[in-house]
């Protein structure tokens, strides 16, 4: 067996397709998840692929369910921070659990995961991180003013931890997804998807999830060992850095 990821958000979505295609490349995965069990249970009844529940927002969980997680499978040696939410709402109007919620998610979700980890990896001399973050934390996105302001300090910390990782074998990189035909986006309006989203992606579509997971898998494997403190922008040329 390969070596263990650990997909957190990872039985829905773009992060199910993350644990499909890690699992395909020949990793041992394991799935976080917050709250939808039923989600969890299919997916683990279709893929195989064990799901273990703990809010990325809390510290002490991230702790306890990394432990759980490595004592069922071993060391995580990729840890994909893909784990995300939307409380939308225009900046005058959003409340401070709005603000909180996101950033607490987004944003400290990151640190709560990658910090218990770090550690080991330092000591094995291997490790790779992949974070999700977003075009709207790239360019900015109205009514997203939470959102865009975590997935901008995704970015953030990729970078230093990318610094700090390099002499110790580890890489850490961040995606940025355009507009993914997940439930997040499904949940659009489809008249807005249709009239104000697609058309400003050059393409012409929805990106799919499988288009993020082949990123990942590329980022986490050894031959992307020159690969750190990258982002990857895969949003079908809506926004060029
Ligand atoms: P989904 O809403 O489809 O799935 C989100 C996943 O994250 C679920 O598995 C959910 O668990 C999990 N999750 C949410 N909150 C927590 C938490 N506190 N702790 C642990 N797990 C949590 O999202 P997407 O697949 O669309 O998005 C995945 C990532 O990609 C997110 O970070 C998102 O911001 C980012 N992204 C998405 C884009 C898109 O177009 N879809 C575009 C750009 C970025 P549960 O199943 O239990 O609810």
């Amino acid at each position: 067996m390969g070596r263990l990821a650990l997909v957190t958000g990872g039985s829905r979505g773009i992060g199910a397709a993350i644990s499909n295609g890690l699992k395909a490349a020949g990793y041992k995965v394991a799935a976080n998840y917050a709250g939808n069990d039923a989600a969890a249970e299919a997916f683990t009844a279709d893929t195989g692929i064990p799901t273990y529940k703990w809010s990325v927002a809390d510290y002490d969980a991230c702790v306890a369910g990394i432990q759980k997680v490595e004592a069922d499978l071993g060391p995580v040696e990729v840890l994909v921070n893909n784990a995300g939410i939307t409380r939308d709402a225009m900046f005058h109007k959003m409340s401070r659990e709005q603000w909180q919620e996101v950033i607490d998610t987004n944003l400290s979700g990151v640190f709560n995961m990658t910090h218990p980890i770090w550690s080991g990896m330092r000591d094995r001399g291997f490790g790779r991180i992949i974070n999700i973050s977003s075009i709207n934390g790239q360019k900015g996105q109205a009514g997203q003013a939470n959102y865009s302001a975590a997935k901008a300090g995704d970015l953030g910390i990729t970078k230093a931890l990318a610094q700090e990782g390099a002499f110790k074998g580890i890489t850490v990189n961040a995606i940025c997804p355009g507009y993914i035909g997940t439930e997040m986006v499904r949940a659009i309006p489809e008249k807005v998807l249709n009239e104000k989203i697609i058309p400003q992606i050059p393409v012409g579509r929805l990106g799919e999830p499988e288009e993020i997971a082949r990123c990942v898998a590329f980022l986490a494997s050894d031959e992307a060992g020159f690969i750190t403190g990258s982002t990857i922008s895969a949003n079908g040329g809506q926004f060029f850095v």
